[in-house]
This record gives C-alpha cells, structure tokens and sequence, in this order.
C-alpha cells in the first residue's frame, strides 16, 4: 500500500494522518512505541516485538488494544513485500479535554503505524566510531517510551563528534548506545549488560544470545566497566534496523587493532543465515 499509514482504524496517505495538539503523546511523550522489520513481507522476531509492547504498555498503565494476531492483521496491509522494510507502531494514552499531568479518565489510546523501506547501514560492514557519554536519561530505561529527548541529544552529541553512536555510561559502567544494545569480547567472552531498568530488552540482543549459544560460543550477561570496554577485544551495537554494527574506534582509540573483529564476521553469517529462515 503505497505511502499510506495506519492511524485510529483507517488507512490513510501520510499527508492526511493528522492529530489533536492535545494528544498526550505531543504533549508529554505519554507513549509507547515498537520498530518491526519485515523481510521480503515477513515480519521478523514479531512475537518478541509484540510481547516486548505489552510490557511497555503494562508499565505505563495503557492496556492493549490489540492481541497479536489482531496486531499482524492490522499491520500487514501496510508493508510492501517486494522490500526490506520496517513497521514503526506507536500508542499514545490518546486525546484529553485538557492538558494536565493526571491520567484522563476514559480516552482511548491513539494508534499509528506506517512502514519504511530500510536503507542498509554503511557502518554495518565497516565498522563505526563511538564515543562514551555519561547516561543522562532517566531510570525506566526498560520501557520502549516515545520520550526520547535524552537519547536525542545525547546521539546528536556523537553525531556532532563525528562517532556513529553514543557509547551510555552510568556509575562507571556501560548501560547501551543512545539507540542499540552493545556486545563487548572480553576475555574471550561474548559480554553484554544485563537486563534491568538501565537497558531496553533488545530483540536483537536476545537473538543474539540465542544464536550464540546454538552454536556453543561462550556468552555472559554481566556488567562491563568502562575500563573493561576500553580493553576488549571487539564491541559491536545492535539494533533491529542496524541489525549489528561492530565498532572500530572508542574516544579516538582504535578498538584492538581498529579492524572489524573476527567474531563479528562469524555472528553476522549466522544471523544472515537465521534472516534467511
Ligand atoms: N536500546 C535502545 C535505547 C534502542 O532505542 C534500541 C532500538 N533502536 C535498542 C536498544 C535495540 O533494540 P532492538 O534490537 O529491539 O531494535
């Protein structure tokens, strides 16, 4: 369906998708939000996508307009099989009589879905530079919140120092990019920060687990201090539209030898392949 978008029951050209100014999505960011590939039609990991929406929504007490199947069906009108493409699905707590912080008694959410081709990430086969930022956002990091001004600037300060991504760092630890979970090998293992509210639960940093553990390669969910991230062998970010993106430079230091690791090149076939299924 070309150009058109999902909003509130109707499919509609983008240009016509309009909202009330007292939507609390425009005026607090009081929403939740998922992004779904689909390959050649087929929408990727979408349970994991869909129960990672519950969640979001449970934690900011919006309950579901949809069951899964209702979601695939309102979703798949939307993609174009002959791409790679994206579902980005967004729910807000919908429309007040008027502004004021207090939850609104019997709105019903507003739903928006619209799809884009995606376009390859050049830094995912050759490697992107990143720096390192103090985490600056807040402490519900978990849920999939449209309230993304922190995560803005703080990539826009990477992007403004010529890096691909924002490295967060709290309390002298690693959290995850401004937009991707990070993998580090240290020691010879695959590490990445555990779940808690400081990360989103990636879907790809999930697969990624999997995969690795398939194919007996040695993995930890353990925090990584930023002296350890700056000494590991290889660090990549991942994200479902970037799938995953090895890092060449930190702060201006080649990451080993500032080459793209050998480890990336071995999850990246197996995560092709698994893409292929
Ligand atoms: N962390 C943050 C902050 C993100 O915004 C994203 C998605 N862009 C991710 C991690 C990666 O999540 P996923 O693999 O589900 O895309």
């Amino acid at each position: 369906m070309d150009n058109r978008v999902y909003l509130n029951g109707e499919y509609l050209p983008l240009k016509d998708a309009k909202i009330s100014v007292l939507d609390r999505g425009f005026l607090f960011g009081d929403g939740v939000y998922e992004v779904i590939p689909s390959y050649k039609g087929r929408l990727f990991e979408f349970e994991g996508h869909i129960k990672r929406l519950e969640q979001s929504l449970a934690e900011i007490r919006i309950e579901s307009p949809c069951t899964q199947e209702q979601w695939r069906e309102l979703l798949l009108p939307l993609i174009d099989e002959s791409f790679d493409q994206y579902i980005y699905l967004h729910l807000t707590r919908g429309v007040a009589p008027k502004r004021d912080h207090g939850f609104p008694e019997e709105t019903e959410p507003t739903v928006f879905a619209m799809c884009s081709n995606i376009i390859p990430f050049a830094g995912r086969v050759s490697g992107i530079k990143c720096v390192t930022l103090d985490d600056s956002r807040w402490n519900l990091c978990h849920v999939k919140a449209t309230t993304l001004l922190a995560n803005v600037l703080l990539r826009q300060q990477a992007l403004d120092s010529d890096s691909g991504e924002a490295i967060l760092l709290r309390d002298g630890h690693v959290t995850e990019g401004a937009a991707s979970n990070l993998f580090a090998l240290i020691d010879g293992v695959l590490t990445t920060p555990p779940l808690s509210k400081d990360i989103l639960p990636g879907i790809t940093r999930e697969l990624i687990l999997k995969i690795a553990r398939t194919n007996d390669i040695a993995v930890a969910e353990d925090s990584i201090s930023e002296t350890a991230l700056k000494q590991a062998e290889e660090i990549w970010l991942t994200s479902s539209t970037r799938e995953i993106v090895p890092v060449i430079e930190l702060d201006g230091q080649p990451v080993k030898d500032g080459k793209v690791g050998k480890l990336w090149h071995v999850l990246n076939t197996l995560f092709q392949a698994y893409k292929q299924q």
